[in-house]
Parts: structure tokens; C-alpha cells; sequence
């Protein structure tokens, strides 16, 4: 699956990428390394396929239900701005 236009500023020029990507869900995250993503060249807008999306969010509950074991556990420090 391939998006044949940009939303953001109609470049047709993508470019599939590695990237890691955040999943948040309500103060729980899980960190997905070498997450595939279509990248804009013109803009930078990332477009990440449903199906991927969809299998991250399955990881993190089987994850949290102890389905699946995580490749690793990081420690992520955090501070609210405000
Ligand atoms: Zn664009």
C-alpha cells in the first residue's frame, strides 16, 4: 500500500523510511524501533499504513496482558512543562 498523494502539500514523492515510533496509551507507551513509514520529501509529513499502526497497538496489549515479552524494557524520564 502505497499513498499516491500528499494530504499535507500534494508532493507525490515519498520515500519509505525506518523510523521509531512512540505508541502512547493513557500514560503507558511502547517504543517501536524500525517502524516503517512513508515519508513526504517535500514536506516531511510522516505517513505510517494502517495495518503497522494496528499491529503496534495488538504488541502493546499483548505486551501489558503478558501475551508477549517486550525486547526490552527502557527507563523514559519525564517532566510536564507546566
Ligand atoms: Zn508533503
Amino acid at each position: 500500500m502505497k499513498a499516491t498523494k500528499c494530504n499535507y502539500c500534494g508532493s507525490e514523492r515519498y520515500e519509505t523510511r525506518r523510523s521509531e515510533y512512540l505508541y502512547t496509551h493513557r500514560g503507558e507507551y511502547l517504543l517501536v524501533p524500525n517502524t516503517p513509514v512513508e515519508v513526504c520529501l517535500d514536506c516531511g509529513t510522516m505517513y505510517y499504513d494502517a495495518a503497522v499502526l494496528k499491529e503496534i497497538e495488538r504488541r502493546f496489549f499483548a505486551i501489558r496482558e503478558k501475551i508477549e515479552q517486550p525486547d526490552r524494557y527502557v527507563q523514559m524520564p519525564q517532566k510536564a512543562y507546566a
